[in-house]
């Protein structure tokens, strides 16, 4: 009688556990918003303006930022697995910027957000229109690039992050989604760690994360039709004045032609004689 007692306190306590599993793992599927700039593409040689003031983008290629193409894979796969509701994707920048949410709509996104600036707007600015956008949609997950490959600046995720108090998580390589968590493989300079956060939270990615897809043409024509709305930071209550000044933008020093050492001797006896760094 005791074992039989015991077996079915132990096969409801088993149901009752697996259960609770099951809902936490339960998919909550949420709204997630993905940043996507553009910026001269990763092919271009970029040029310095003649007066200085920054690299030329008159008649060179544009493209998504390629970091910004992995996070919108991420998002759009995330929507395919049924773990989130809606892809938001939001440009800030000139016109232009259109044909970018246009790509991530092609890609796969519901819908996008142009929020119109001056070209270089800075990343404190980008943070505090995002932040605004987060407040109005209430996505679940903001996906960002890990840095813009116009400014290398890799600071929008981490200020919106402390502008709204959220988890963050940087450099993202692998991603996972359990009910309210996100597990998060992180590329550090030691190698790779894991974080748990807990959503609402920011993520920036690196290009490790996945393969982003070729949008095909019947989707780029699907993208034409997407609701794509356009504001202006001041609609958001943001003002873009900028804090910094750009004093001077200038072309890295020409390198020398390097020589080819006979020994190991040669190459330590040069480090030490004549480029002075033993
Ligand atoms: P950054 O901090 O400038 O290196 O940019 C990091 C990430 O923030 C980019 O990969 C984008 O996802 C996002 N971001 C930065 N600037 C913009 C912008 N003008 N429009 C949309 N997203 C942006």
């Amino acid at each position: 009688m005791l074992v039989f007692v015991c077996l079915v306190t132990g096969a409801v306590l088993f149901t009752l556990l697996k259960l609770n599993r099951n809902i936490s793992l339960k998919k909550v599927p949420m709204k997630i918003l993905v940043a996507v700039k553009r910026v001269v593409d990763y092919n271009v040689r970029v040029r310095v303006k003649a007066d200085k003031s920054g690299v030329e983008t008159q008649n060179v290629k544009m493209s998504m930022n390629p970091f910004d193409e992995n996070a919108t894979e991420e998002a759009v796969k995330l929507k395919e697995a049924g773990l989130a509701s809606e892809v938001i994707a939001v440009s800030i920048g000139p016109d232009k910027a259109q044909e970018t949410i246009r790509t991530a709509l092609a890609m796969g996104a519901d819908r996008g957000i142009h929020v119109v600036t001056e070209e270089g707007t800075e990343p404190l600015c980008i943070a505090k229109i995002l932040k605004a956008l987060v407040e109005k949609e209430q996505p679940g997950l903001v996906l960002t690039g890990k840095q813009a490959i116009d400014d290398d600046s890799n600071q929008t995720a981490q200020m919106l992050a402390a502008l709204l108090g959220w988890a963050q998580a940087t450099f993202v390589s692998g991603l996972s989604v359990e009910g309210n968590t996100l597990n998060a493989t992180r590329e550090v300079d030691g190698g790779l760690e894991k974080i748990a956060l807990t959503t609402p939270a920011i993520v920036s990615v690196d290009l490790r994360l996945n393969t982003p897809r070729y949008a095909s043409l019947p989707n780029i024509m699907k993208a034409k039709k997407k609701p794509l709305d356009s504001l202006s930071a001041e609609d958001l209550g943001v003002t873009t004045t900028p804090r910094l000044t750009i004093l001077e933008v200038v072309d890295p020093p020409q390198r020398a032609t390097g020589v080819k050492v006979s020994s190991v001797a040669e190459l330590i006896e040069k480090l030490k004689t004549e480029a002075e760094v033993l």
